[in-house]
């Protein structure tokens, strides 16, 4: 079937009206790399842009087989049913490599995406994971802009993709598992300065005391480490994601975070420098690219990279001529 072709006006008013098809076409839109598709959306965003930001944004993080999808589906299910409208979006930088991702996959979260009020959308393939951080990005604005007011962003523990997700959301959750020991060495610190709460899924049937063993060693750890937020002492919970034990108090950890630093400006003040921070990290990309497909430097470097090399020019020297074949360009 064809499909009418839409102009800005239908995105913009489509996804103000919550219009769940429209949003998701107005979201293919900011995923095109066609540079006219790029324009229009650019329009899109910015006449959508005044509607955007006033969700409460939660990333969500942890290896394969944590249990994220099991906690977003019992999480996301019972905030649709106390009136929130629930948006769940998933960062895999990997899923253009891998073909249809782990995440967001459609077997997952059955029940959620039966939810009038849910709307899950799974990893944009970027190629780099600069472009699908932004294609991440500007989704998260469009599902705000269609009134979504919790948007969960998951991802799973690989690489960079931690801290992409946490640079664009407010509260940012790893899920572990229990088998203690050899799990608080094998994880990496740096996952875990991340974390505003550390919760340790499948405290359930035999599992249950080992997973409150756990808690205490989480804690003990936590202690030891820098806070992911000022003013916020990062913690760990339990929770089965499977019986919905505990769902509830880690939903309200979120809340006392929102409102705590929401009255301490920690909030406000933590948006403001991710939106600068990613503009500067797009006006970087833009220069790497700029430079690393300039005709002379292309031609340049090869005889360049020789003479550093061989020990002929230093670093700098040969910086130098690098940067000097691109500005005469
Ligand atoms: P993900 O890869 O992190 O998204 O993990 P899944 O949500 O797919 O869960 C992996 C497996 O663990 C599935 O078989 C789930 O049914 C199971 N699981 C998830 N949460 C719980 C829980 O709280 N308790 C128990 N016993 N099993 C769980």
């Amino acid at each position: 079937v064809k499909r009418k072709k839409l102009t800005v006006e239908d995105y913009v008013q489509g996804v103000l009206a919550g219009d769940r098809v429209l949003l998701s076409r107005a979201i293919t839109l900011i995923e095109s790399n066609a540079p006219a598709h790029m324009d229009m959306a650019q329009q899109v965003l910015q006449q959508l842009l005044p509607y955007a930001g006033k969700s409460l944004r939660v990333g969500i993080t942890g290896v394969p087989g944590a249990g994220k999808s099991t906690f977003i589906e019992a999480l996301g299910c019972r905030l649709c049913r106390t009136g929130h409208k629930v948006a769940v979006l998933a960062v895999d930088p990997s899923s253009s490599v891998t073909k249809g991702s782990i995440l967001g996959d459609k077997t997952r979260m059955e029940n959620l995406s039966k939810e009038p009020q849910a709307f899950i959308r799974p990893s944009p393939s970027g190629g780099t994971l600069g472009g699908v951080t932004r294609k991440s990005r500007e989704t998260l604005l469009l599902c705000e802009a269609a009134g979504y007011d919790v948007i969960l962003v998951e991802t799973v523990g690989v690489g960079q993709s931690e801290v992409t997700v946490r640079s664009m959301v407010d509260f940012f959750l790893l899920i572990v598992l229990t088998g203690a020991g050899d799990e608080l060495q094998g994880m990496k610190k740096g996952v875990m300065e991340l974390a505003d709460a550390i919760l340790i899924n499948k405290a359930d049937g035999d599992n249950r005391r080992r997973a409150l063993a756990a808690r205490v060693d989480y804690e003990r750890i936590l202690h030891y480490l820098r806070p992911a937020t000022e003013g916020w002492q990062t913690k760990a919970y339990t929770c089965s994601a499977l019986s919905g034990e505990g769902i509830d108090d880690i939903w309200s950890v979120v809340c006392e975070f929102r409102d705590r630093m929401g009255a301490s400006g920690v909030f406000e003040g933590r948006r403001k420098a991710q939106t600068l921070s990613w503009v500067y990290s797009m006006v970087e990309e833009h220069l790497h690219n700029l430079f690393f497909q300039n005709p002379a430097v292309r031609v340049g470097k090869t005889a360049v990279e020789q003479d550093v090399i061989t020990g002929k020019v230093s670093a700098t020297m040969a910086v130098n001529r690098l940067i000097g074949m691109f500005e005469q360009s």
